[in-house]
């Protein structure tokens, strides 16, 4: 006697009916690059079909974007000048929140994410400020604050503080509470491990540090315990969604903590991870479409509830077919 697990899988019609895990649009959050003072919209090398857009390319690109049925995108920025406070990361007239309002006005029901942090706008490319060569995470929060503030003011739907500074759930939550935005959610990059994973998105967002690596704030890639301590304590400050960052070499990550929390979990498929996809597809060494599915299903079936992916645009169009 053994069990005949293949009498479930004899059609595709029945496999459709055991399927247990589904990818939808309604899943996908579509990374959004805008540049300041470049004209048309410039393509990131290490990102084959990822762009950096002007805010004129940004029309087209949200009006693509709508047209696929995408309901969310998170915008990343980087300004002309930067300086050694990011200081354009809180203008009311920085590029972030040009581009937020600018989005708005076009797709008023779209959910525009800001992504809140300082290292595409500091000159060193560090997430904070600098005390020395190392960011003092305090001083820091005051002006991730101000940062947050203004993308609100400008429209943003849900504020993503991506810094990995300690507190920074619970500063950003009273800074929005006390300016009457109680109703914004925060989706923090709760679990954002220091990633070699990262590269071709400090081409996109121009965001290398100029010294050193990130490895004071963001965490050993070797440890598990510590990221559900990082979670936790997102939860407990007020974070609306926790996020794993990157989400391919950590699905243990995320399944762990979807056992522990009931929060809404977003799965970052970083620039890293697209990059290698990219790449092999582009050399007909796989199958692209069917890589991507599979990868993003395995995010879901880990447990994410929502995926960032610079695969958005393309998964949303495979779904349509
Ligand atoms: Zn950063």
């Amino acid at each position: 006697m053994f069990q005949r697990h293949r009498r479930l899988r004899t059609s595709s019609t029945l496999r459709d009916l055991v399927r247990e895990t589904q990818l939808s649009v309604d899943d996908l959050i579509a990374p959004i690059f805008v540049k300041e003072a470049i004209e048309g919209k410039e393509e990131v090398s290490s990102m084959p079909g990822v762009f950096q857009h002007s805010l004129a390319s940004l029309e087209e690109e949200i009006e693509h974007i709508l047209s696929l049925g995408i309901k969310a995108v998170i915008l990343f920025g980087i300004p002309s000048e930067k300086d050694e406070l990011g200081s354009q990361a809180w203008s009311d007239e920085g590029i972030v929140q040009q581009a937020i309002a600018q989005i708005k006005r076009q797709a008023p029901h779209l959910i525009v994410i800001a992504d809140t942090c300082l290292c595409e706008f500091t000159s060193h490319g560090h997430c904070g400020l600098l005390d020395g060569s190392l960011v003092d995470n305090d001083a820091s929060l005051q002006i991730l604050g101000k940062v947050a503030l203004s993308q609100v003011k400008a429209g943003a739907d849900i504020i993503a503080p991506s810094n990995a500074m300690d507190g920074f759930v619970a500063y950003i939550r009273q800074v929005l509470d006390e300016a009457g935005f109680q109703a914004i959610p925060i989706m923090s990059y709760s679990i954002k491990f220091a990633s070699s994973y990262y590269g071709p998105f400090r081409d996109a967002g121009e965001s290398a540090p100029a010294f050193g690596d990130r490895k004071t704030y963001q965490m050993d890639p070797a440890n598990r315990m510590e990221a559900l301590r990082e979670a936790q304590s997102d939860q407990e400050e007020g974070a609306d969604f926790l996020m794993v960052k990157p989400a391919l070499a950590y699905l243990d990550i995320l399944r762990e903590l979807r056992q522990r929390s009931s929060l809404p979990l977003v799965a970052y498929n970083v620039s890293g991870e697209y990059a290698m996809i990219k790449a092999a597809g582009q050399n007909g060494w796989i199958d692209e479409k069917a890589v991507v599915l599979e990868t993003l299903l395995g995010m879901k079936r880990a447990g994410a509830d929502l995926i960032i992916s610079y695969f958005a645009k393309d998964v949303a169009s495979y779904l349509q077919d």
